[in-house]
């Protein structure tokens, strides 16, 4: 049987783009791709990228302050979220630009629309025509949802953030993930009064408690209204700004809403029923460890199969589909001790397995120590960074690995191998430290806090 291509992909981030790149440029595979909105997908244009660039822009406030206490004549002139949000949005312009040309450098040919599948290897454009295919990937991604409150219209979510006219005076933030913790941070640092809901205990769950009780305290501390155990009830409009009746009886007015509480897989309307594509609680794609559906010929890579949500993981699925399908190498990801980081302020970055998760799992050793750093404290700041690791009684394997530091996510991409690897305390002990540095607490912790 023919087919128009080999790979049809439907959406154009990060996995899609990868997967089908590598596919025509390597392999030699004729594919295309469809994307309805922009090329590069959340993590180039409403993610990743604009958001580092946010956080970037928020830190010069307190670099500011910090150098006069280093002896410099310096003065914080104010912010321009005009100018800053031009230039940004010229920088997503010029990435969307290379990700146009890589795929058309290597022979894909794109299709700037929607596409849903009609059988086992057709794909339907929004404009009517079909193309059929060896192979469908699936590679939609994800999106934001806000709970169903009265009035919850009214608030924006992340993909709105990086589009704002004006910077609002006050924001109220709710939920407590990555999102959440980490636009706190950001819009608190260009300025805005930001006030933060969290329905739950503590921020962050899922990562170690310790870690992520030292992130609270500091943004409470960089003056962040946190309240916990805090949720919306509703939310109407009051001249220009909006007033948000919470579960602890509070009443404000916030000039601005944004919603960071989770985001849900886009697999509606894809055509996937009919085909007997299998969906999961969340509405995410069902696929094995080859990122295959229960239908052969469709795969599904990325946020659209809720796995392990992070951009490298989604271009790791894509690159393993290719060695799969195209290179008749069956490569099943491996989604194990991924490192990771959340840019809060301070960042933390981690790998391995929470402290609590551990203790669960077997004994262990708890080797950590929490100081204030001598670059900040020399300017008489009072922020203290945490460097932390879980150890197997057993077999002296790292378990765990969490940093909570300026420059944390940098620092754990580099934890990360060791820990990946399987190194020991003894392994991290033997290593000579850096010295001065942060990060030379991780090889001279000689005695565990604790053992659990
Ligand atoms: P998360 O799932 O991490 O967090 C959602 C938050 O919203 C949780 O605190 C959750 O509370 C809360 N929540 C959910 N439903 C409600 C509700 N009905 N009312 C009130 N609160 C609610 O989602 P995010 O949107 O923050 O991030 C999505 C994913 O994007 C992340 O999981 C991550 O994979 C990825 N990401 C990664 C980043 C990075 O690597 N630095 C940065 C940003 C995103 P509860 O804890 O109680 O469930």
């Amino acid at each position: 049987m023919s087919f128009d291509y080999d790979l049809f992909v439907i959406g154009g981030g990060s996995g899609g783009v990868r997967a089908a790149r590598v596919a025509a440029g390597e392999d030699g595979a004729k594919v295309a791709l469809a994307e309805e909105d922009r090329y590069g997908g959340t993590c180039v244009i409403r993610g990743c990228v604009p958001k580092k660039l946010m956080v970037f822009a928020s830190e010069y406030a307190g670099m500011v302050d910090q150098a006069r206490a280093y002896g410099w004549d310096m003065s914080n002139g104010g912010f321009d979220w005009g100018t800053f949000r031009g230039k940004m949005h010229a920088e997503l312009d010029r990435l969307e630009g290379i990700y146009r040309n890589i795929l058309k450098n290597n022979g894909v040919e794109t299709f700037d629309q929607r596409a849903k599948l009609v059988d086992a290897h057709t794909v339907e454009l929004a404009d009517g025509s079909r193309k059929s295919a060896r192979h469908i990937l699936v590679a939609t991604g994800g999106r934001p949802v806000k709970p169903d409150v009265p009035g919850a219209d009214l608030g924006i979510t992340s993909n709105d953030i990086f589009h704002l006219d004006a910077l609002p005076e006050s924001i109220l933030i709710i939920g407590g993930g990555y999102i959440a913790c980490e636009f706190a941070g950001i819009l608190n640092g260009l300025g805005v009064h930001v006030t933060q809901y969290y329905r739950g205990a503590q921020i962050l769950r899922g990562f170690d408690d310790e870690a992520r009780g030292l992130v609270c305290e500091e943004m409470c501390q960089n003056g962040i209204d946190v309240h916990l155990g805090t949720n919306v009830l509703e939310m109407h409009r009051e001249g220009d700004a909006i007033r948000v009746k919470a579960t602890n009886g509070d009443k404000r007015l916030f000039d601005q809403v944004m919603f960071a509480t989770g985001r849900v897989p886009n697999a509606d309307d894809l055509g996937l029923e009919g085909l007997g594509v299998a969906r999961g609680r969340k509405g995410q794609i069902v696929v094995d460890k080859y990122s295959q559906t229960g239908v052969p010929s469709v795969y599904a890579i990325g946020d659209v199969t809720d796995r392990v949500n992070l951009t490298p993981v989604a271009i790791r699925e894509g690159m393993a589909f290719v060695e799969t399908v195209f290179r008749g190498n069956p490569t099943p990801v491996d989604h194990d001790l991924i490192p990771t980081a959340i840019f809060t302020q301070p960042e933390m970055g981690t790998v391995g397995l929470s402290e609590e998760q551990a203790a669960e799992q077997e004994p262990i050793e708890v080797y950590a120590t929490s100081f204030k750093p001598m670059q900040t404290s020399f300017a008489g700041q009072s922020g203290r960074v945490l460097m932390k690791l879980v150890v197997s009684q057993a077999t002296r394997k790292v378990l765990g690995c969490h940093i909570v530091a300026p420059g944390a996510g940098e620092m754990i991409q580099l934890a990360g191998i060791a820990v990946k690897m399987g190194a020991t305390k003894e392994d991290f002990d033997r290593t000579v430290a850096v010295h001065p540095t942060m990060s030379e607490e991780m090889v001279t912790m000689k005695a565990p806090v604790r053992r659990a």
